[in-house]
C-alpha cells in the first residue's frame, strides 16, 4: 500500500514520487500511478506494437517477391499478377496494423478477377495462398443459394475454409476464399424474383465486408452432434472470379456512347477487341451486368486476365515449375524412359486446346489421350528407352513408336 504520510501526501506506486511532485496522481485499487508513469507505460506498449508489426511485416513477402513466385507457376497475366501481389501484400499488412489502435484504420479490399475460362484465375488464388501459407477455400457461386433454399448456404463457404485450415479457427480467419463463377449470380434483366442471383449477392455481402457469423460444425468427439462456433470474416480475403461473357459489349456500349458527339474520335475505342475492352471495365459496367451496387462496392480491386493464345499455351505446357510436360516426363522416368516432345507436337496440343475454347483447361485431357498408349506400353519394355512425341501422335493417336537406347 502506498498510503500517504501524515501530512496527507500520496505516492506513485511505480516511481515513488508524491502528489506534490507530479501533475496528476490516479488512484486505483489500493495503488496510485502518476501521469509520468502512465506516459512511460504508453510508450512501452506502442514500441512493442511497432516491433511486433515490424516483425510481422518482415515475415510477409513483399509485392516483388510475391510477383516473382507467381511467375514460377502462372504464365502471362503480368498485370493481374502485379495487382494481386500489391493487393495481397496490403491486405496482410492491414491485419498486422490492427493491433495498433491509434493508427488510421485501413479498409479491407477484396478482389474481383475477370477473365476467360482456363486463363489462370483459380491458379492465381491457389498460388497466392501457397506463397502466404494461409488456408484457401475454392467455392463455386453456382452452388450457393439464399438461406432457406435448396443448395449451399453462404455460411457453408466459411465452413469449407475452416475445413481447409484443419479446423484451426485462427488460421481460417486469416485465409483466402476464392468464389468462382461469380458472374453467374448476376441479376438477370427482366427477372423480378430471382432467388439464385440477387439473393445470393445480398447474403454474400455480409461475409465479404467483415462480420461475425455463427456456423455449425460437427463436434470433434461426437461426430453426429453439431456445435456452434463464431467466425470473424474481417480479415478473410475474398477473391471473386468470373468469365463475365458479354461484359465487353456493355463496356463497348458505354465507350461508344461517350465517343459520340461532335468531333469525337470514333475509331479509337470502337476498334478494341474484347480483351482490350475488358481492361476499361468500370464499376458502372458491372452494375449494368447485374451485380448490385453494394456488392460491387465491396470488390474495389478489379483485375482482368487475358485470353491465352497458342504461344502462351505452349509455355504453360513446358515452363511452370509443375508444368504438365514435366509431370509426364517424371512419370516416364520412373519406367526408365526419356520422354521428349517435338515442337510440332506442342503446337498441335495448343492448337487443339484453343479450338476447345476452354483455355489451358483442355491441355491435360489432350495430353492424357496422346500419352495413354505410351503409358500402357512403356512399363513392359524393361530397358532404357526414349520416346519422342510428334504432331501426328497428337492428331492421330497412332500406335506408339518406342526406341530402345543403345547405351
Ligand atoms: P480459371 O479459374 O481461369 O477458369 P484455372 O486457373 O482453373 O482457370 O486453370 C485451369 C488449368 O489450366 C489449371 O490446371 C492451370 O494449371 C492451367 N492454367 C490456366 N491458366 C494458366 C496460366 N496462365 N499459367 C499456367 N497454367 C495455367
Amino acid at each position: 500500500m502506498v498510503k500517504g504520510s501524515a501530512s496527507g501526501t500520496y505516492r506513485c506506486s511505480f516511481c515513488g514520487k508524491t502528489n506534490l511532485q507530479v501533475s496528476r496522481l490516479i488512484q486505483g485499487n489500493g495503488a496510485y500511478i502518476c501521469d509520468n508513469c502512465v506516459r512511460l507505460c504508453n510508450e512501452i506498449i506502442e514500441t512493442e506494437v511497432k516491433d511486433s508489426n515490424a516483425a510481422a511485416n518482415a515475415a510477409l513477402p513483399k509485392p516483388k517477391k510475391i510477383f516473382a513466385t507467381l511467375e514460377q507457376y502462372v504464365i502471362g497475366q503480368q498485370e493481374a499478377k502485379k495487382t494481386l501481389a500489391v493487393a495481397v501484400y496490403n491486405h496482410y499488412k492491414r491485419i498486422g496494423q490492427q493491433k495498433n489502435r491509434s493508427a488510421v484504420e485501413l479498409q479491407k479490399s477484396n478482389v474481383l478477377m475477370i477473365g476467360p475460362t482456363g486463363s489462370g484465375k483459380t491458379l492465381l488464388a491457389q498460388t497466392l495462398a501457397r506463397i502466404l501459407s494461409v488456408p484457401l477455400a475454392v467455392v463455386d457461386a453456382n452452388a450457393l443459394t439464399e438461406a432457406g433454399y435448396v443448395g449451399n448456404d453462404v455460411e457453408d463457404v466459411l465452413l469449407s475454409l475452416l475445413q481447409s485450415a484443419g479446423n484451426d479457427l485462427e488460421a481460417a480467419e486469416r485465409g483466402i476464399i476464392y468464389i468462382d463463377e461469380i458472374d453467374k449470380i448476376a441479376r438477370k434483366a427482366g427477372v423480378n424474383r430471382d432467388i439464385s442471383g440477387e439473393g445470393v449477392q445480398q447474403a454474400l455481402l455480409k461475409i465479404l465486408e467483415g462480420s461475425t457469423v455463427n456456423i455449425s460444425i460437427p463436434n470433434p468427439v461426437h461426430q453426429q452432434m453439431q456445435e456452434m462456433i463464431t467466425i470473424n470474416t474481417r480479415n478473410i480475403l475474398f477473391i471473386c472470379g468470373g468469365a463475365f461473357n458479354d461484359l465487353d459489349k456493355v463496356i463497348e456500349a458505354r465507350t461508344k456512347g461517350n465517343a459520340m458527339g461532335f468531333g469525337a474520335n470514333i475509331s479509337s475505342k470502337a476498334d478494341k477487341n474484347s480483351n482490350a475492352l475488358l481492361k476499361d471495365v468500370m464499376p458502372d459496367d458491372l452494375l449494368k451486368y447485374g451485380l448490385i451496387p453494394e456488392f460491387v462496392g465491396r470488390l474495389p480491386i478489379i483485375v482482368t486476365l487475358d485470353a491465352l493464345d497458342e504461344a502462351a499455351l505452349i509455355e504453360i505446357l513446358t515452363k511452370p515449375k509443375n508444368a504438365l510436360i514435366k509431370q509426364y516426363q517424371t512419370l516416364m522416368e520412373m519406367d526408365d524412359a526419356k520422354l521428349a516432345f517435338e515442337d510440332g507436337a506442342l503446337k498441335e496440343i495448343a492448337r487443339e486446346a484453343l479450338q476447345r475454347g476452354t483455355g489451358a483447361r483442355g491441355l491435360r485431357s489432350i495430353l492424357e489421350r496422346t500419352m495413354r498408349d505410351y503409358m500402357y506400353e512403356v512399363p513392359n519394355v524393361g530397358e532404357s528407352i526414349s520416346v519422342t512425341i510428334t504432331a501426328e501422335d497428337v492428331m492421330l493417336s497412332r500406335e506408339p513408336t518406342l526406341k530402345i537406347e543403345n547405351n
